[in-house]
């Protein structure tokens, strides 16, 4: 028996069920994280959030609540975590990496919507989340059509807000954002029965920009020629990132990035030196989805940088921390927020170049885009994507793929393919 199984059976989830799932997941995680050569020690703390996130988590969640806090429960980074930190709760991502939980979805949703969205529900449907029983409302946006029509079924089910996110970023765009911005405080504070603060949102403001300005440093030592940590483990952080205390998150981050730059100067790399550098653009990689990442570097190639929220979208910006009154706060949190530039907004140009400014910056070789099955604003995109990169003269492919391991093999050939162009 576990040591958590008395904490899911009070949690009303499946416990057998639940079991496979966590058995399955640490078979996947051993197999394409653990199965590394040359990691860092430091990956030590992330190894274990990942194997605590359904156990010791939970337990350390719950025992919050029994404090007064509230869990939030999330599902796209244009949510702002500062405000929910504000107010005394939780903000946990909810999005779902498993192929394991999709059938339970696809009994009473349509299987042609995207995987991510898929996993999410299956888990909660199946009763193998236990994030699920322990939240007190769940936050959703208006990014695609799958989230969207998703949210009207979840909010019969759950407490639940919708955040509108303009499509366009014009005045009127901007103004919309801040104004559900501001209903999204008002909510959280009538759901915590908090006030938010002027000190502790500012408290809270600089703990999410210390969060962000950790992971662009452990994101700039991949840009140096020999990149200290694999793409694979720099994702592991990331996905932890999503769920972790994020005091705690950033202090462990702290001691991987002292040790990244001892591995730099020691010429310490897991990747054979000059393997082709890959950036992998679009859709997210959410905990459980190592496929992309795994099947590059199993073929010899290194990702050294993420064009996604599992990557670059969730770090780069910080909220200006000048603001004088809470009013002032709220602006510099809709305005950093604003600037996130996911695929939903049209058009979206600010991401076209920001794709070919990281390729430079990162030293790219070759980029995949990434796109989950059914994600139309990423796949779409690419059509744009593709032509910027040919443009620049590098080298490209775009793949559309979904949580499964049937169409591995015929990836890895195209990606082989990739790198022996970039090679010849
Ligand atoms: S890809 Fe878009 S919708 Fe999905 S989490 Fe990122 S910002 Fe949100
Ligand atoms: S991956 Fe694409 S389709 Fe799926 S939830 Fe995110 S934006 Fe929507």
């Amino acid at each position: 028996m576990n040591q958590h199984t008395q904490l899911w059976t009070d949690l009303g989830l499946d416990v057998p069920l639940h079991e496979k799932l966590v058995d399955s997941l640490g078979a996947r995680y051993g197999e394409i994280i653990m199965s590394q050569k040359n990691r860092p020690r430091g990956m030590g703390y992330f190894d274990e959030a990942v194997h605590e996130s359904h156990g010791g988590r939970i337990q350390e969640i719950v025992d919050a609540k029994r404090q007064g806090a509230k869990m939030i429960g999330t599902f796209c980074i244009y949510v702002p975590d500062e405000l929910i930190l504000a107010a005394n709760a939780i903000p946990v991502a909810l999005c779902g990496g498993t192929a394991f939980s999709i059938p339970y979805a696809e009994k009473m949703f349509p299987r042609d919507i995207c995987p991510l969205v898929k996993s999410t529900l299956g888990l909660a449907f199946s009763k193998t989340c236990p994030f699920a029983p322990i939240k007190d409302m769940a936050v959703g946006e208006t990014t695609c059509d799958a989230k969207k029509k998703t949210w009207d079924i979840l909010s019969q089910r759950v407490n639940f807000h919708v955040i509108e996110i303009p499509q366009k970023k014009t005045e009127q765009g901007k103004s919309l954002w801040l104004q559900e911005v501001r209903a999204f405080r008002d909510r959280i504070e009538k759901l915590t029965g908090n006030t938010i603060e002027y000190g502790v949102l500012k408290d809270k403001i600089r703990l999410m920009n210390r969060k962000r300005l950790l992971l662009k440093q452990l994101n700039e030592l991949r840009m140096l020629p020999e990149p200290p940590i694999s793409g694979k483990d720099a994702l592991v952080v990331m996905q932890v990132a999503l769920f972790d205390e994020p005091e705690r998150f950033c202090t462990k981050l702290e001691v991987l990035i002292h040790e990244l730059q001892e591995r730099v100067k020691n010429n310490v790399s897991p990747f054979t030196p000059g393997a082709a550098r890959f950036l992998v653009a679009g859709s997210p990689s959410v905990m459980g989805n190592w496929k992309v990442h795994h099947i590059v570097e199993t073929s010899g190639g290194a990702v050294v940088c993420d064009e996604s929220c599992t990557g670059t979208r969730y770090f780069e910006h910080l909220v200006d921390e000048g603001g004088g009154t809470v009013d002032e706060q709220i602006e510099a949190l809709a305005e950093r927020y604003f600037s996130i530039d996911c695929s939903c907004f049209t058009p979206n140009t600010e991401r076209i170049d920001h794709i070919v400014e990281l390729v430079k910056n990162y030293h790219v070789d070759a980029v995949v885009q990434y796109i989950l099955q059914y994600c139309h604003t990423y796949n779409i995109e690419a059509v744009r994507v593709s032509g910027a990169l040919k443009k620049a003269g590098i080298p490209s492919i775009v793949i559309e793929t979904d949580y499964g391991e049937e169409d591995e093999g015929q990836l890895r050939t195209r990606i082989e393919a990739l790198l022996e162009s970039v090679k010849g």
